[in-house]
């Protein structure tokens, strides 16, 4: 079973414009370190690196 994000939250939409950091097509969406990045991108890496937390334990939430 693959991970779910909730980034449904208003922190997780930066509003601007920027490349992905794993995929590097654009994106409004930020991590909540705020770096550039895909909501299925993020999902795709933790399926592929579960045992990783490259933006922090608060990242998931
Ligand atoms: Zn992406």
């Amino acid at each position: 079973m693959g991970v779910a994000l909730d980034w449904t939250s208003g922190s997780h939409w930066g509003g601007s414009h920027e490349p992905c950091v794993i995929c590097g097509e654009l994106t409004f969406l930020v991590s909540d370190r705020g770096r550039p990045c895909h909501k299925e991108c993020a999902e795709r890496w933790y399926d592929a690196h579960p045992h990783v937390e490259p933006f922090g334990p608060h990242w998931r939430t």
